[in-house]
């Protein structure tokens, strides 16, 4: 039995693949990939001269026979565009069919967009939902956000440039304080990282813009209001200062934040003296 590798790639710094994912590339029979012009690129800067094959949504019935022969001969690859396979991008076909022949799949972990967007955000909460690629009506983002916010996670979700403003703009309609972030050509030169509340962000992205994007928001505690943009290490300084007791204030960092009770509790007695 053979080993198919998921290779995850750079989302646009090619300095981001791993050591470990280049050597495979360059070890493997055959490397599979969404597009080949792209991932050829991507094995000539890794010196790699391994054959390329596309393997696609549209290919893979056609591709899978082709494949699982390559797999009883030695290794192969998969990569798709950008980022990892199989989240929202192809390869769980062939994952599938690999893992169905009796082959090991292992992946080669490394870029992730949205995962790079929400490391940056700043939100407090160990749970998230990633959405995906967002529905175009501003009544279904708003729905699916809704549905997201059942579950009191950070809501990650990529989003075309050239619907951000109006995305954006029905996002700040309805929770115009909700802590967020737009996350722009990560790792790429003209990156940029917006946080702040929706409103703010609605105004700045209003334009055109390039590139891109992935959008996060702060989870919405279940049943209450959105987290607001900020602090919560400021917002428990300053109930300190206000002379407000350690149990209120740990209480409404916990509601309002979405910070478990025992961390705001450690903070609050890590606090300077007012
Ligand atoms: N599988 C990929 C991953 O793991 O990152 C995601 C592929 S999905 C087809 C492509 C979307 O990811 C883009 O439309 C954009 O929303 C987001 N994305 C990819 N690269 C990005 C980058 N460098 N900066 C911001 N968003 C990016």
């Amino acid at each position: 039995m053979s080993t198919c590798f998921i290779v995850a790639t750079p989302i646009g710094n090619l300095a981001d693949l791993s050591p470990r994912a280049a050597d495979v590339l360059r070890s493997a029979s055959v490397v599979y990939c969404e597009d080949t012009r792209v991932t050829r690129r991507l094995l000539q800067h890794v010196g790699a001269h391994t054959r390329l094959r596309s393997f696609n949504d549209h290919n893979a019935s056609a591709r899978i026979p082709e494949a699982l022969a390559d797999l009883s001969r030695g290794d192969i690859a998969y990569a798709s565009d950008a980022g990892t396979p199989g989240l929202n991008d192809p390869g769980q076909r062939l994952v599938a069919a690999a893992r169905a022949a009796g082959h090991a799949v292992v992946p080669l972990p490394g870029p992730h967009a949205a995962a790079a967007a929400l490391s940056v955000a700043g939100f407090f909460s160990d749970r998230y939902v990633h959405l995906g690629f967002l529905p175009r009506g501003a009544s279904q983002i708003l729905r699916a956000v809704e549905q997201a916010d059942a579950l009191a996670a950070a809501v990650l979700a990529y989003e075309a440039p050239s619907r951000l403003a109006r995305t954006l703009a029905a996002l700040a309609a309805r929770w115009p304080d909700r802590a967020a972030l737009v996350a722009r050509e990560l790792t790429k030169l003209h990156e940029e990282t917006a946080a702040g509340p929706l409103a703010d962000l609605a105004r700045r992205f209003a334009g055109s813009v390039r590139g891109e994007v992935v959008l996060a928001l702060a989870p919405v505690a279940r049943g209450r209001e959105a987290a607001p943009a900020g602090d919560w290490h400021d917002e428990l300084q300053r109930l300190r200062a206000a002379g407000v007791s350690p149990t209120r204030a740990v209480a409404e960092v916990a509601r309002r934040f979405g910070v478990r009770r025992a961390e705001a509790y450690a903070a609050w007695r890590a606090l300077r003296p007012p």
